[in-house]
């Protein structure tokens, strides 16, 4: 069978498992084949159930490990509307609405009047807790309950494809992409492209060690910046535009009570921090540093004092201080890949673009992309019922919709970057024209609103009659 050998180090075929323990499975089948259960993978998955679509989920990670990793906070309105609309409100009632952010520089205070500008506001609602509604939706739907809480047990393969208790499978790490031959080991062809794939799939691996074989109608890679997708598409029929960044992010989580009411940007001539909160009693906080920088060689109260000196001003504002519970680096890359469709397979959230966490869009594009990308499977279906065939044409509508937020949003996060970070070997000119730009933004309402208007998310998903 024409396999293509996923790029990243995910454990390959022959030396997985005990040899004892090594099985292949019977292939199954399903229309819809999803790689990654993160925020896009799993909100696929909820839409395509309320729809009535076959699918399956597949996520090398535990439920609980997502859970417990700490990344986005802030909803746009438009976020929160795709949630709502999709049954999940808690984030009504747990989530915090913030109607402004603080743009902090000369030692001051300048608030974004975010709904006074827009009519929008954003949500204080981390990442996390988006999963864990959607995760818990999925349970309440019974989507994973054949497999135990815990997902790809060894049973992986179980029950048939269409069997609802199958369609999210958590410790099911795909290794390989199998092309459009068809599942009797038929014919070759290039990844997911025109020439073959009308029947693109993947092999993947449970616990045990065990491979297994899933071939499906449309294979969607929503599995983030590292994607194991994305990285098999041909070269030569892939454009990858990417830009680094010179500095990273130091974040932690503090236990402490809140230091703000509203999350505060902060340029100092000591480089950039941001002040967030999460609860009551756990905040988030970051602060620039090196992207090689070992966050471990930081004591709490070395953390403590680059924080404060960063946030210093005349007004005397100072953060309250509390135990370190966990510090990570967090690097910066926007990326963007083009097309998002390959024949068919199609990519969704991170594995199809990043942005610097500054702008805090990538939570935000995922679910976007995702809105888009169930309203287009449904009319790729649709067409198939309505002429025997279905169009595969349809599918271009997704990058096509999709693009226009995608790039705004690579645009945006890339200029808020740049205005709030020193960057390393800055010349005095450089420093003091940023300065110049953050003192012209705020003393401008235009400059105000179009910052506004970027954070907010620019209305309703676009590609959906907004503009
Ligand atoms: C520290 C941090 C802070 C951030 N802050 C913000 C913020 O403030 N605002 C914001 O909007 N965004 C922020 N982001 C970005 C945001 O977290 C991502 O954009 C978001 O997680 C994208 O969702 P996703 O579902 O596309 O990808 P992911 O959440 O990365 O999910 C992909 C899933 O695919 C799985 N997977 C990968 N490979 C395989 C495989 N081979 N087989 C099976 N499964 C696989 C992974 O285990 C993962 O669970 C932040 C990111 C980080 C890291």
């Amino acid at each position: 069978m024409p396999v293509a050998p996923a790029a990243d180090p995910t454990p390959d075929l022959s030396t997985s498992g005990s040899p004892a323990s090594r099985r292949r499975h019977a292939p199954e089948r399903t229309l819809v084949g999803i790689v990654g259960g993160g925020p896009a993978g799993l909100l696929l998955s909820h839409l395509l159930h309320r729809s009535g679509v076959d699918h399956v989920v597949l996520e090398a990670r535990s439920r609980e490990e997502i859970e417990h990793t700490h990344r986005a906070g802030i909803l746009e309105a438009g976020a929160v509307q795709v949630l709502v609309d999709a049954g999940l409100d808690r984030v009504l009632r747990d989530g915090s609405r913030h109607d402004g952010i603080v743009l902090r520089f000369d030692g001051a205070d300048h608030r974004i009047d975010l709904t006074g500008l827009t009519g929008r506001s954003v949500w204080l609602y981390p990442q996390t807790d988006v999963f864990i509604d959607l995760a818990n939706q999925r349970a309440a739907d019974g989507a994973y309950s054949s497999g135990g809480a815990d997902g790809a047990d060894g049973s992986g393969g179980v029950g048939g494809v269409g069997d609802v208790g199958d369609q999210v499978r958590w410790g099911a790490t795909v290794t390989h992409v199998l092309d459009g031959g068809n599942v009797d080991g038929g014919s070759g062809g290039a990844v997911g492209s025109d020439s073959g794939g009308d029947r693109p799939g993947v092999l993947w691996t449970d616990r045990q060690g065990d491979t297994h074989e899933l071939r499906c109608d449309v294979l969607v890679g929503a599995d983030g910046s590292h994607s194991t997708l994305r990285h098999t598409l041909p070269e030569s029929q892939r454009r990858t535009f990417v830009h680094e960044y010179p500095y990273a992010w130091f974040g932690v989580i503090v236990e402490t009570p809140r230091s703000a009411p509203e999350l505060v940007y902060t340029a100092s001539e000591h480089g950039f921090a941001l002040i967030s909160q999460r609860t009551e009693t756990h905040q988030r906080l970051y602060f620039q540093c090196d992207p090689d920088e070992d966050p471990a060689r930081w004591t709490d109260d070395q953390i403590w004092a680059e924080l404060q000196r960063r946030v210093a001003g005349p007004d005397g504002f100072r953060l309250v201080e509390g135990a370190v519970e966990e510090r990570s680096v967090l690097r910066f890359r926007s990326s963007v890949v083009e097309p998002v469709r390959h024949g068919r397979m199609l990519l969704a959230g991170d594995a199809a673009h990043t942005v610097p966490p500054t702008g805090a869009k990538g939570l935000n594009l995922a679910l976007a992309d995702v809105v888009v990308l169930h309203d287009v499977l449904q009319t790729w279906l649709a067409s198939g019922r309505r002429t025997g065939r279905r169009d595969d044409t349809v599918l271009d509508e997704y990058g096509r919709r999709v693009a226009e937020r995608v790039w705004r949003a690579q645009h945006f996060s890339a200029w808020m970057s740049g205005m709030l970070h020193s960057h390393p070997g800055e010349t005095d000119f450089a420093a003091r024209r940023r300065l110049a730009e953050l003192r012209m933004l705020v003393a401008s309402e235009s400059g105000r609103r179009f910052l506004a208007e970027g954070y907010t998310g620019w209305g309703p998903v676009l590609g959906e009659g907004a503009s």
